[in-house]
């Protein structure tokens, strides 16, 4: 049986789409699992798809041409060995050399590096950003939710670069807003659980959704 479930609500008139987890030990890899087939769901609205009803594969619009990639920390080691490189080496290949010279880490991008003749050609390691980017309407709840998994990967991310050597110090003089935002946000989320859970995981199995699950959610709540 299924730890958690995708179902569309309707709010203030909107169709949103809404998560609902009803197994407590469900982890990382159930919800991406139930994540991954929105992408192929013709049901779906989707703002920037073709005719908003069709699958991402193919999509015009494809949002991997202006995606901002910070990877989460298990796809970034599994991008760097599946290139058959050193972490460093990935990093310095294949980051954007003005966010390196800060001390901040984002995949070449406009278009993103990995893309190839319109499609992703690291799919199965692509990151949790990219996994979980959907146009489309979502309820405040799972938002948040994506929202803080993902960048809690993504801020493990830039405490292990910067641990291993990989960065140089950080530059605040240059920063843009975005910048600012995010060494902003891995200060304020270093100590959780949650970021923490990247550093010892080696699958997003190893991850309990739990942790990014505020105790007054209603995603806990079992479908009615
Ligand atoms: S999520 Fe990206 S690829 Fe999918 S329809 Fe929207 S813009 Fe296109
Ligand atoms: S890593 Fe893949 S899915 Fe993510 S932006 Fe790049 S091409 Fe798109």
């Amino acid at each position: 049986m299924s730890k958690l479930g995708i179902y569309p609500t309707v709010e203030d008139g909107i169709v949103k789409l809404g998560l609902k987890v009803w197994d407590q030990t469900a982890n990382l890899a159930d919800l991406l699992e139930c994540w991954q087939p929105l992408c192929d769901d013709e049901s779906i609205f989707k703002t920037y798809g073709q005719d908003h009803h069709a699958a991402c594969k193919g999509c015009p619009n494809n949002c991997c041409n202006t995606a901002y990639v910070i990877p989460d920390l298990i796809s970034f080691k599994k991008m760097a060995a599946n290139l058959h490189i050193t972490e460093s080496e990935f990093v310095q290949g294949w980051f954007q050399p003005d966010k390196l010279a800060l001390g901040l880490l984002k995949i070449k991008s406009e278009p993103c590096i990995f893309l190839q003749e319109g499609i992703c050609s690291i799919y199965p390691l692509r990151s949790l950003i990219c996994r979980f980017y959907i146009c489309t309407d979502l309820t405040p709840d799972t938002e948040q939710l994506i929202y803080s998994i993902a960048w809690s990967g993504a801020a493990a991310t830039q405490i292990y670069a910067r641990q291993q050597g990989y960065l140089p110090a950080p530059a605040p003089q240059g920063y843009t807003s975005f910048d600012r935002f995010f060494v902003e946000l891995v200060e304020t989320y270093q100590e959780l659980p949650g970021v923490k859970a990247f550093f010892w995981a080696d699958n997003y199995q190893d991850i309990p959704l739990h942790y990014f699950l505020p105790a007054d959610c209603s995603l806990g709540r079992r479908a009615p």
